[in-house]
């Protein structure tokens, strides 16, 4: 017999299997002796009580043996299959490439960037001297702009696609199994490198193709249809279909795609900095407690405030983390966030945007680029205040909201440094009056969010792409183009590593359709 209940427990003995077992069996009231083992199923933490809780959804096996899954996926040889051109080695290109073999399809990636270990140079160099690769860089190199994130996979994109398939993938390639029952999965910077290699690797033993450092500047179509593309270095590679995952940070592609007259739109984004707490803070906010102990996890938060009209929220919370130079020009300044898998610094940052809506950004409503020109000033603005070698411009909280250049700046985890400015000269107004609004709002929801030891790093400026590429939603292929499938973040059908991973798998699905 196998039963499924909720059992509740406190921290510290979340791993204990003797306590669970002993929990499971109270709830269902069987003796222990006929348990032969349970297997969680979901874990989230309770805090919303004084006491924190550990709150599991577990599957007993009463009287019978514990039944195990495997997570290994039996990829067939495609070396001699149709072949599918990907640009875009990020995690659309790569689920789209495994799910090209899953349909019998063979995968052919072209990367611009390197692979993740020479991938590794570039970033010590972004960080130590401020120097940016334009090929390889925290976007562009395998595994995308997820490799070296932080590797939250929970999305709110569950009607799109086997959230799940894509969970277990990870796990059979290298992912701790933990993903599969956490609430809020996460893998790690340190982690990521590895399982991307992994995935690298079940593609080229299935027959699929890799390459690096290889750039598309141009897509090969004829009457309506494409028929390969050309590279750089001028070599022509035919396919009869190509997704499109390049992400939201090529902008050359962009470029290319209108300049060859393939139909782009301008589409709305977020918009704001990132912020810093120390993470004790964070801590005493959520767990209601002076110390957070060895048994519970750095804490995280949500927050979101309607000022006039518009939506202001934190995005992508990276508790123990890091705030990154996200740049992929040397003139701009981008930041984001990431941490290592036991989020063990002593810092907590997010996201802190606010909605654009088209309406808001001036010029010529028809022009694709409208939006993606809008993000460019405010980064280039917030590389002139921090002045150069993506040091970042930097405010603390309070003195943010209340109009004062900070006398200094508190200890901070961004690495090419941070220089005192007011961000006023950086944000647009509308932007800023409504951060400056939020804040106090936050601090009146979370106890010791408003503080003077936070730190406002300016910009967040890439919280999705602020172009689109049309497709249809039955084919998912450009309307103008037969055999294009425009996939992923950039082309503006994904927000995150999972989102943007099942996009991959669901284009890779329409790309068979197309060939059958
Ligand atoms: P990308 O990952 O952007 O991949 C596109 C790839 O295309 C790149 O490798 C690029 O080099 C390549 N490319 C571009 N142009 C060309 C060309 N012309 N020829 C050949 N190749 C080309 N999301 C989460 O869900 N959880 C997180 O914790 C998280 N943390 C993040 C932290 C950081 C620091 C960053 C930067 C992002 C983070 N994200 C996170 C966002 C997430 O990484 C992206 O949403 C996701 O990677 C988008 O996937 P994609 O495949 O659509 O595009």
């Amino acid at each position: 017999m196998i039963k499924e209940v909720e059992i509740v427990c406190p921290p510290g003995q979340h791993e204990d299997e003797t306590v669970l077992t002993a929990l499971a069996s109270a709830a269902i009231n069987i003796p222990q002796t006929r348990i032969s083992g349970i297997k969680i199923l979901k874990r989230s933490i309770d805090a919303r009580g004084r006491k924190v809780l550990y709150r599991m959804q577990v599957r007993v096996f009463v009287d019978e043996p514990v039944q195990t899954e495997s997570y290994n996926p039996q990829y067939k040889n495609v070396k001699d299959a149709k072949r599918v051109i990907i640009i875009g080695a990020g995690p659309a290109g790569i689920f789209a490439a495994l799910q090209c073999i899953e349909q019998g399809l063979k995968p052919v990636i072209l990367e611009r960037g390197k692979d993740v270990k020479q991938r590794r140079r570039d970033l010590a160099n972004i960080n130590k001297q401020g120097l940016v690769n334009p090929e390889s860089n925290y976007c562009f190199g395998e595994g995308g702009a997820g490799t070296y994130s932080d590797g939250k996979l929970y999305t709110r994109s569950t009607k799109r696609g086997d959230v799940n398939g894509v969970l277990k993938t990870f796990v059979a390639h290298g992912a701790t199994e933990d993903i599969l029952v956490d609430a809020r999965p996460h893998i790690g910077t340190n982690k990521l490198p590895q399982i991307i290699t992994a995935m690298r690797e079940s593609i080229l033993a299935a027959g699929g193709e890799v390459l690096f450092d290889t750039k598309v500047t141009v897509l090969m179509v004829a009457f309506g249809k494409i028929k390969g593309v050309q590279l750089a270095n001028g070599e022509k590679l035919l396919a009869d279909a190509v997704i499109l995952a390049t992400g939201h940070s090529a902008h050359d592609v962009f470029r290319m795609l209108h300049s060859q007259d393939i139909l782009i739109e301008a589409k709305p984004f977020a918009l704001g900095v990132r912020i810093e707490h120390p993470q004790e803070i964070i801590d005493r906010a959520q767990y209601h407690c002076e110390y957070r102990g060895p048994d519970l996890p750095p804490s995280y938060y949500n927050l979101v405030e309607q000022v006039e009209d518009r939506g202001v929220f934190s995005f992508c919370m990276c508790p123990g983390g890091i705030i990154a130079p996200c740049a992929t020009a040397q003139d701009e300044i981008v930041v984001n966030g990431w941490s290592p898998s036991k989020r063990n610094n002593p810092f907590a940052n997010s996201g802190t945007v606010v909605q654009i809506n088209m309406e808001d950004v001036k010029g010529d409503m028809s022009d694709p680029f409208r939006m993606l020109n809008f993000q460019q000033q405010v980064e280039h603005m917030a590389f002139k205040a921090g002045g150069g070698n993506l040091v970042a411009p930097a405010q603390r909280m309070i003195d943010f909201v209340e109009g004062r250049v900070s006398a200094d700046l508190p200890e901070n985890s961004y690495l090419p440094g941070c220089k005192s400015v007011d961000l006023k000269e950086v944000l647009p107004e509308w932007i800023h009056n409504r951060l400056r609004k939020a804040l106090p709002a936050f601090g009146r929801k979370m106890k010791g969010y408003y503080t003077n030891e936070a730190i406002l790093v300016g910009v967040e400026s890439r919280t999705s792409s602020p172009i689109k590429v049309p497709r249809d939603r039955q084919t998912f292929q450009h309307p103008q183009v037969a055999g294009l499938f425009p996939c992923g973040e950039g082309a503006g059908y994904a927000g995150g590593i999972i989102s943007a991973a099942i996009d991959g798998v669901n284009c890779a699905d329409g790309v068979a359709r197309y060939f059958n």
